[in-house]
């Protein structure tokens, strides 16, 4: 079902129950002052009829006369009856002639005891009073009739009711379908610009209307993935033209080496040596390879990683194995600034293999950037954080690129004639950022720079 009918379905059953309950309070309430009003009429119309018989003495020709008053000057009641007994249920009075009169003592001797009772049969309304006014013996007096009238309007009243119930709940199903309608047009018109959206054309944005309402926010909110979807797509475009045209560069080297081997018949030694070249060229390719699969690796965000408690100290001693194991002429020195009291303030939740590649990462350029090939490790700590900091004397980073190194295949100028690629310290950042920690830098060109990796500890 569409929302728009059912909001107008929702809307309409609200107005027709305050309609129903207004309807039926107008109704009762009529009907309760018509009977009261009718009542208040017979015990008027009791009252008098005895009062012109306060003598009670008359004759049967002054009753007859009485009749003919009531019937003429008096409103005709339909179905009226006026009758008096006195205290021996005698009947002394009837205002219609019968050959019998039927009436229930009983009645009459519950108006004795509560002077005045109002009752009601299917069709007619009845009162008995009490009539004591200045004669000794007090009568009895019943007063009945059918209040046609009052009833005809009732039956008026409840027919407008049901009439302006039915126009009503028209009314509201029509103007619920409208108002439903123009309220959800924004949405539908949203869901006409996102069908137009496809992977080729991100740029395109949807109508923020007026920039206010929640349609507004959600086509704000929208817009903003679209702008985040759009950066990823580009960042992966990137990554992979990037990839492609690194890896093109060993690859071409490889085969420009065996081309030129193959032109001429050469000694044993040359082929050793263009073997050599081709496994230097090799070696690259795969640290290269090695390299985006860790970058692939770590912009996997899924919770499958696996994090226990590692302590840093440990780890910072491996990947100074690591490092110096491949190249042997590097001179790495790890240092404390303090020895921990607890183990747990060296000791981070985290994943030990991708936290050594961050470490091995960090110490192998701050002795591949420094012609001293030094780098200095500096553990710290604080009651919360374990702070590690690596630091060179070498050939630093200008100050207007450091923002952009930790971007994935960024190399800086002056870094050219270095081996590398680019993809490490992104490899690095990702980590850093799935363990809630930061990176940071701080450099001076020509002078060194020292990365300090932020942890929280145990
Ligand atoms: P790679 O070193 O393989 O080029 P990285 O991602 O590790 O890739 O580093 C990115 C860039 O940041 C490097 O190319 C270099 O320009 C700069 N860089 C990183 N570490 C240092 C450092 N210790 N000293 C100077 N420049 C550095």
């Amino acid at each position: 079902m569409q929302i728009r009918t059912k909001i107008a379905i929702q809307f309409t059953i609200i107005i027709a129950v305050i309609l129903i309950i207004f309807s039926l309070a107008i109704y009762y309430t009529s009907e309760n002052f018509r009977k009261q009003e009718f009542y208040n009429r017979l015990n008027d119309r009791a009252v008098l009829t005895a009062g012109l018989l306060k003598e009670l003495k008359i004759t049967e020709k002054d009753k007859k006369k009485l009749r003919d008053v009531n019937r003429t000057f008096l409103t005709k009641l339909n179905i009226e009856k006026v009758l008096m007994f006195n205290k021996k249920d005698e009947l002394v009075y009837a205002s219609y002639e019968a050959d019998s009169i039927l009436f229930s003592p009983d009645f009459l001797n519950q108006v004795r005891k509560q002077r005045y009772v109002e009752t009601s049969d299917w069709e007619n309304q009845v009162i008995g009073t009490m009539y004591t006014d200045d004669i000794k013996e007090p009568y009895v007096v019943v007063a009945s009739a059918s209040d046609t009238y009052g009833k005809e309007k009732l039956k008026n009243i409840r027919n407008t009711l049901i009439i302006s119930f039915l126009i009503g709940i028209f009314l509201t199903v029509f103007l619920g379908i409208i108002f439903a309608g123009q309220s959800l047009k924004p949405i539908a018109d949203i869901n006409k610009e996102i069908t137009n959206i496809t992977a080729y054309n991100l740029k395109q944005k949807l109508n923020t209307g007026n920039n206010k309402d929640e349609i507004a926010q959600l086509a704000i909110n929208f817009n903003q993935m679209l702008e985040r979807l759009e950066k990823s797509f580009e960042l992966q475009k990137s990554f992979v033209s990037n990839a492609s045209h690194e890896l093109r560069t060993p690859l071409a080297a490889i085969k420009s080496e065996i081309q030129i081997a193959l032109e001429n018949n050469r000694s044993i030694d040359e082929y050793k040596s263009i073997l050599r070249s081709l496994l230097t060229d090799n070696q690259r390719l795969i640290q290269l390879t090695n390299g985006l699969l860790q970058l692939a690796k770590s912009e996997n965000r899924d919770n499958s990683l696996v994090l226990k408690p590692t302590r840093i100290d440990e780890l910072l001693f491996k990947a100074q194995e690591e490092v110096s194991s491949q190249n042997t002429e590097y001179n790495i020195l790890i240092d404390f600034d303090d020895i921990p009291d607890d183990d747990e303030w060296v000791t981070v939740n985290g994943n030990e293999a991708l936290l050594l590649t961050v470490f091995t990462n960090l110490i192998d350029n701050a002795c591949k950037y420094s012609s001293e090939h030094q780098a200095e490790v500096k553990i710290r700590f604080n009651n919360k954080l374990c702070i590690v900091a690596v630091k060179d004397n070498g050939i630093g980073i200008p100050t207007s690129e450091l923002s952009k190194i930790f971007e994935p295949f960024y190399r800086t100028q002056n870094a050219s004639k270095f081996r590398g690629h680019g993809i490490g310290l992104s490899v690095c950042r990702r980590i850093i950022d799935m363990h809630q920690g930061k990176i940071e830098v701080q450099s001076e060109e020509g002078k060194g720079s020292v990365f300090e990796v932020t942890l929280p500890h145990l």
